[in-house]
């Protein structure tokens, strides 16, 4: 009887691991996702559900165990010293909680948070040496990706050169603005071309094409976030850390907040859930992170997802509602 319930359990999650990979392919590497990323984001989780009740089912090439796809194209690649990891999302108040109640386990007493909007595009790498941009990549599969450096170029948002002459790693996101995205699917309307599904998509097209003219074009902006090592840096959290990148010519998204409780986690949420639409990009939810960048360190992460940071995704909003009753079918 158990051994039947084993072999149930085994065949679905071989069929949710099949459908997931063939989703990431569409939505990875051809830029055209086939279903709602809720609809995704359901099936990932009903495997990650599989896999931690039964640890002798993962295998090593499941997607829950690797960052993104496989890299196809023609763009010379990158190795990151330092993986672009993906990140642990939850959906209730309550996961976020237990979020929080792991990294008290682990640290041994409440920290405080950033929170930061989870900007809906994809995650670039840009290089710097002695100030000056030498290298931009895409995250690819976390530990390879592609060299787009002439195309993020094109970027007004992306500086050349630093206001301080350091050697620096900076990560952040690549983003179509609502109304860039308006316009472009108008006009491929308009010339009878295939329209983009999301601006994620559009951004991650418009970042791989082999005319950097193409890409500037496309109106593309950045949020930057993150850094590969904080060792160049004076600051020493992360709220501190946004202020520095601002300072030394990055673009960042000015909506952080450092939260002390998780009231004040809450209370952002709920802020920036009601101001989604009105903002002039695309938000799929909010991003909390340990503020201490040497607890960030200590904390680490899996092989996937930094242990100090997750994501509290949002519903999807009421159009896409409509799409995902039709096309759940897992
Ligand atoms: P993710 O997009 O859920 O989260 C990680 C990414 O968030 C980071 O890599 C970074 O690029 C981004 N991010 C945005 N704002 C950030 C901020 N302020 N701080 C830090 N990171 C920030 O993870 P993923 O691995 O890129 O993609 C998985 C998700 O993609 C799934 O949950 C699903 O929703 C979607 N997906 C959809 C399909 C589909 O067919 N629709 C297929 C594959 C994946």
């Amino acid at each position: 009887m158990a051994s039947q319930k084993n072999d149930a359990l085994r065949d679905e999650a071989e069929a949710l691991r099949q459908n997931l990979r063939e989703w990431g392919v569409a939505y990875y590497t051809e830029d055209n996702p086939v279903v709602e990323d809720i609809t995704y984001d359901k099936a990932y989780q009903r495997l990650v559900e599989i896999e931690t009740t039964h640890p002798e089912l993962v295998t090593p090439d499941s997607p829950t165990q690797q960052v993104g796809d496989a890299i196809i194209s023609d763009f010379s690649k990158v190795t990151h010293d330092i993986p672009m990891l993906s990140m642990g999302d939850v959906f209730s108040e309550e996961e976020l909680a237990a979020f929080n109640q792991r990294i008290i386990n682990n640290v041994g007493e409440p920290v405080s948070y950033n929170c930061e909007l989870k900007i809906d595009g994809l995650a670039i790498s840009l290089r710097y040496e002695d100030g000056v941009l030498v290298q931009g990549s895409t995250r690819g599969n976390g530990s390879i990706g592609e060299d787009i450096t002439r195309n993020l170029k094109t970027i007004p948002s992306i500086p050349t050169k630093l206001t301080k002459p350091l050697t620096i790693e900076v990560r952040g996101e690549c983003y179509m603005p609502k109304e860039s995205f308006a316009n472009l699917n108008k006009t491929r309307e308009a010339n009878g071309e295939a329209v983009f599904a999301n601006p994620r998509n559009a951004a991650a097209g418009s970042l791989r094409q082999l005319d950097p003219k193409v890409t500037a074009s496309r109106k593309l902006s950045t949020f930057m976030y993150n850094v590969a090592s904080f060792d160049p840096l004076e600051s020493r959290t992360q709220s501190e850390m946004l202020a520095e990148l601002q300072e030394l010519g990055f673009t960042i998204n000015p909506t952080y907040r450092v939260a002390n409780d998780m009231d004040a986690i809450y209370a952002y949420v709920d802020d920036y859930q009601a101001q989604r639409s009105e903002l002039a990009y695309g938000i799929d939810g909010i991003v909390i992170k340990v503020n201490s960048l040497p607890l960030q360190r200590s904390l680490g992460a899996t092989v996937k997802v930094p242990r100090w940071a997750i994501a509290y995704k949002f519903p999807p909003e009421e159009s896409e509602t409509v799409v995902q009753e039709i096309e759940w079918t897992v």
